[in-house]
């Protein structure tokens, strides 16, 4: 993609994401930050060109392998409640899929780990976060149930798939003072923010969701 495609036009055009961006603050997004970063960042070349035209409606749009890049709204609400208690240096996704997240949360934080179990996907999202030139952030095809434990701790873990029951494993890698953000459920799900002080896991149930659901493994094709 050459930098004119970048730029977007038409339905792709600053004019048209511009208005994304209105909707976001009418639906409660504050942090200019955030908005920022979403008002800059390309939504349309995270998926098929057959559907770019609709990139930047606030809704969640099929990515190939029965998954989905999450809807703009939940994105900018996620990132905007994981920043919430200041800067981050250490943050850790789980579910890469299309890399859109990915590009939004890493202008926003020091560095960022991106896990995704279809290996496909990864390798799409790691290309295009390559060409938005940004260079913090390192992926791994894996099951998120493990986190990511080399680069660990986290101040901050992210998942964009829900776990019927947030999987150990993550709960031991943030850090004391860390914030995980996360939907939690099966046919219902909530959004769920987890504080740990200490040895102690606080968790506040935020809003209804709807996400992918959390799987086991990885997939090669
Ligand atoms: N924020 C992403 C959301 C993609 S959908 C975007 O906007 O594109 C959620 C992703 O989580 C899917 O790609 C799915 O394959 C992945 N996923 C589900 N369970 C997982 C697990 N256990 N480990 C890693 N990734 C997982």
């Amino acid at each position: 993609m050459n930098d004119q495609q970048l730029a977007g036009i038409g339905m792709t055009s600053q004019r048209t994401r511009n208005r994304l961006i209105q909707r976001l603050r009418e639906r409660g997004i504050e942090n200019q930050q955030v908005l920022d970063v979403m008002a800059s960042t390309p939504r349309h070349i995270f998926i098929d060109e057959a559907l770019a035209h609709r990139a930047y409606e606030d809704t969640s749009l099929p990515i190939g392998n029965g998954q989905t890049i999450s809807q703009p709204y939940i994105v900018a609400k996620m990132t905007e409640l994981l920043l919430a208690a200041g800067p981050l240096n250490n943050v850790l996704e789980v579910g890469t899929g299309s890399g859109y997240q990915t590009a939004i949360l890493a202008p926003l934080v020091k560095r960022l780990y991106s896990v995704e179990r279809i290996e496909p996907l990864l390798n799409k999202a790691k290309q295009r976060i390559r060409q938005l030139r940004l260079n913090n952030v390192s992926f791994k095809l894996s099951d998120g149930h493990w986190g990511w434990e080399q680069s660990g701790p986290y101040d901050g873990i992210i998942a964009a798939a829900a776990p019927e029951k947030i999987p150990q494993g993550l709960l031991d890698q943030m850090t004391e003072g860390g914030r995980m953000i996360l939907p939690v459920g099966g046919e219902n799900q909530s959004l769920v923010l987890v504080t740990r002080n200490g040895d102690q896991w606080q968790r506040t149930v935020l809003e209804e969701v709807n996400f992918v659901p959390f799987l086991t493994g990885i997939k090669k094709s």
